[in-house]
């Protein structure tokens, strides 16, 4: 069972994480304000709850896990969030992710591959009044009855960039996608320039789930 209090305990534990956070580099102010509204411990078991403010993942079933903090604020910062912006979210998992961009004023379309997954968010989502186009399917093809989009984010790890997001994305469209091979993944960031070619700077090294599908891992 999962509780649905946000307490004064979490709140206060939501506070820490912000600062530690601040300590780890992130600096995007409106990244950590989403942070420290996201009641985190409410997306993990409750087997979890108290550790739910450390800045560590956690299995949340079908062999997927809720992303470290420190990723989910270091993916969303290089996304340059902006109220309304269009954005299309590969892996909803927890919905943890998806709700700190919801929180940041985002249209975003989230897609998982895993049922169970899926339906357990939408019920959440239903239950918490987060609002996201959520959709059942292999994200790696993107979601082309939703596109253009301003920002793309992908949060389990890919062994290359598939082509269809990048052609998804709007002109001045950002992509962040973790690259390369079952082990490790650097965080990459392109951008779709105003002639149509791609810029593609190469980040910090992580470690995420397999993006399994048609475009990705098989
Ligand atoms: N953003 C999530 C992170 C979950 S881990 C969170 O905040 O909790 C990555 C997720 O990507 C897993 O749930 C996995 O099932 C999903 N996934 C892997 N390959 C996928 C694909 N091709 N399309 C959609 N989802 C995928």
């Amino acid at each position: 069972m999962l509780s649905d209090k946000d307490t004064y305990k979490d709140k206060g534990a939501r506070r820490l994480l912000v600062k530690e956070l601040r300590e780890k580099g992130i600096v995007d102010e409106h990244v950590l304000q989403a942070i420290g509204k996201v009641p985190r411990h409410l997306f993990i078991h409750n087997d979890f709850r108290h550790h739910a403010y450390l800045d560590k993942a956690f299995p949340i079933g079908e062999g997927q896990t809720i992303s470290q903090p420190y990723t989910v604020a270091y993916q969303t910062q290089l996304l340059h969030v902006e109220k309304g912006d269009c954005i299309l979210e590969i892996g909803t998992g927890s919905g943890y992710q998806a709700a700190i961009l919801i929180e940041m004023g985002a249209k975003l379309t989230s897609i998982e591959r895993q049922e169970k997954l899926f339906v357990k968010t939408s019920s959440f989502f239903k239950k918490m009044g987060y609002h996201a186009n959520l959709i059942l399917g292999d994200g790696s093809n993107g979601s082309p009855e939703n596109a253009p989009f301003d920002k793309i984010i992908v949060t389990a790890g890919a062994p290359k960039v598939p082509e269809s997001l990048v052609n998804q994305l709007k002109i001045g469209g950002i992509l962040i996608i973790p690259v390369g091979d079952n082990k490790t993944q650097t965080m990459h960031t392109l951008i779709k320039k105003t002639d149509g070619s791609i810029e593609d700077i190469a980040m910090d090294v992580f470690r995420f789930v397999p993006l399994i599908g048609n475009q990705a891992w098989q």
